[in-house]
């Protein structure tokens, strides 16, 4: 039981008290409950890889953004995280494709152009027709550090590079902005 707490507690954004109650209520379910919850838990986890396309999570070699035909493939919004690329899909209104970083350049914490994302982007940049690279990883100096560093490699191909506008909060994460400001950040993105 103690383990069971401590395990639950050690996720994001569950303290002692509802790990507490969470383990109370596991422990008073039918056991073919917890054993379905259990095996649900290792599943996911085993069956979720990164799409070959864009780097999102997904539990299929393609990720159903990257295999549907009806998504603008020559127009690619560099996000962080899955987090952000869910906000944007959120809005419904954003029909290019997308590239999660998972990350960002920084050089204080030892994070380089090479622990994220980059070279995977590069790879479809140089194989497929891209017309636009949007950048929108986050306003820290992390983001805009990355986002400088892509425009400078994707400029030379003769990409056109934008970066979305201000107005998302400095240091702010993008998962946490409404979606009307991040439509308005997408609408009045800028050149690079
Ligand atoms: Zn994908």
């Amino acid at each position: 039981m103690r383990e069971l707490v401590e395990q639950l507690a050690s996720l994001p954004g569950i303290g002692q008290k509802t790990a507490q109650r969470l383990a109370f209520y596991i422990i008073t379910m039918p056991p073919e409950k917890v054993e379905r919850l259990a095996k649900t838990l290792t599943e996911t986890r085993k069956s979720i890889h990164y799409c070959k396309e864009c780097c999102t999570l997904t539990d299929d070699e393609t990720c159903p953004i990257c295999s549907n035909p009806k998504r603008d493939h020559s127009t690619i919004m560099v996000v962080e995280t899955d987090r952000d690329l869910a906000a944007y899909e959120k809005t419904g209104r954003y029909e290019g494709v997308y590239h999660v970083l998972h990350g960002a350049i920084s050089p204080m914490m030892g994070i380089g152009p090479d622990d994220i994302r980059l070279k995977e982007l590069m790879t479809r940049v140089s194989r497929e027709d891209i017309k636009e690279i949007i950048i929108a990883t986050n306003s820290s100096l992390e983001g805009e550090t990355t986002a400088m560093y892509i425009s400078k490699l994707v400029k030379p191909a003769g990409i056109r590079a934008t970066r979305i506008a201000s107005g998302v909060p400095v240091g702010g994460d993008l998962e946490n902005i409404d979606e009307v400001t991040l439509l308005r950040a997408l609408e009045g993105r800028t050149e690079l």
